[in-house]
């Protein structure tokens, strides 16, 4: 049986339910679809301490602030969690779970959504499914004789899972630096901490409110035609959250630049020292999930979709939401993605009226 629905948005995390609070706002009739079972997105499997970067208020939806968490500034992902699962009942977005959408295909007039539960045939597509499930790890040699645990930032939890160990923690962005501070603060386990260049702190007064406002003045600027600002990345690549001030101002934090390979035993690096290693947990990002856009034969470079704003360029049925800053300024956070989900459903409400 093939389901009927103006618009369907795929996935249930942050970016679809922003999405879906501006269709409802619009009258657009539309289903979101998410393959998990339970609300929360990608804040459903970060490692135990993580915390956001921003305090609540700057890290809300659309219509709804984020409560403050009581004795936190900057509420964990637990948090996080609760706030997505209210936002979603409070504003009653029709979500089915367990709906894990396989393919986007033409079909004349319509798009056709292929998912394990049945098949949509609509007038258009936002796409939201995140990075989370498509880890990226790095082409480094030696990772296959590696005889230690290898993990990616998403297999990571806490440091008693390392207790007595030495660790190389990879990758000198906020994931990075936020599991190589939870390791050292533990006490009981050995960082190393490797990078590609010194890690870049941002100023301790600097939080995800001023990025914000930082990302936003690019885009204005480059939308503007005038000079390009450098946007948040010309401040530095780490913020300063407390647990990562605490860790460094301790120096608690062993840096080493990128090994040159891995050994059955450890890493080596160019200058000949090696270190021994039980585990590396390699922080080295994500890669946006988009494979089940693949019949519409859209990649670009970089793998990505090229878009105007969050529209396919060549695919005018389709908006991409939350990826990072190539669909929007900002759009892959959580105080960013309202704006691009309010011109992505504007645009589309025009499109199926
Ligand atoms: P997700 O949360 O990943 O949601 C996508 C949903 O789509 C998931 O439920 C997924 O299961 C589902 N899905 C995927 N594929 C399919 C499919 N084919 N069919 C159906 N469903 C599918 N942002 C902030 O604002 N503040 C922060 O402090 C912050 N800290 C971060 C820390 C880390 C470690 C990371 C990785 C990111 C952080 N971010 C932060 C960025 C961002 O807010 C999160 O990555 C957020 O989870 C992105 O939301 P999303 O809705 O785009 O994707």
């Amino acid at each position: 049986m093939t389901n009927a629905s103006q618009v369907v948005v795929i996935g249930g995390g942050q970016a679809g339910l922003a999405a879906g609070y501006h269709l409802r706002r619009l009258g657009v009739d539309f289903v979101i679809l998410d393959g998990q079972s339970t609300p929360g997105g990608a804040w459903q499997h970060t490692w135990d301490s993580l915390h956001l970067f921003s305090p609540a208020a700057y890290s809300s939806l659309p219509g709804r602030l984020m409560p403050p968490q009581p004795g936190e500034t900057y509420p964990d992902a637990s948090h996080v969690v609760a706030y997505l699962a209210d936002y979603e009942k409070r504003y009653d977005l029709p979500v089915q779970r367990g709906a894990l959408v396989q393919a986007v295909q033409r079909d004349g007039p319509f798009l056709r959504i292929q998912a394990d539960i049945g098949t949509w045939q609509v007038r258009a597509v936002i796409s939201a499914t995140g990075t989370w499930t498509r880890p990226f790890l790095p082409a480094v040699p030696g990772r296959e004789v590696f005889q230690g645990r290898q993990l990616h930032t998403v297999g990571y939890r806490r440091p008693g899972d390392f207790a007595g160990q030495r660790v190389i923690v990879v990758g000198g962005g906020n994931s990075g630096a936020q599991i190589a501070a939870d390791l050292a603060l533990a006490g009981d386990v050995q960082v190393t901490w490797a990078t590609r260049r010194p890690p870049r702190f941002l100023a301790d007064d600097i939080d995800g409110r001023a990025l914000f406002d930082v990302a936003t003045a690019r885009r204005r600027a480059l939308d503007e035609g005038r000079t390009d600002t450098g946007g948040v990345t010309s401040l530095g690549d780490i913020v300063a959250v407390p647990p990562v001030r605490a860790a460094r101002d301790a120096g608690l934090l062993t840096v080493k630049p990128m090994f040159s390979r891995l050994t059955s035993g450890g890493a080596s690096w160019a200058d000949g020292s090696h270190a021994g290693a039980d585990a590396v947990i390699w922080c080295t990002g994500f890669r946006p999930v988009l494979a089940h856009l693949t019949p519409l034969n859209l990649r670009g470079r970089r793998g990505h979709i090229a878009t105007h704003g969050t529209r396919a360029l060549g695919e005018p049925r389709l908006h991409l939401l939350g990826y990072g800053d190539w669909t929007g300024p900002a759009s892959a956070t959580l105080i960013g993605v309202g704006r691009t989900a309010r011109d992505a459903a504007r645009q589309i409400r025009d499109l199926v009226r």
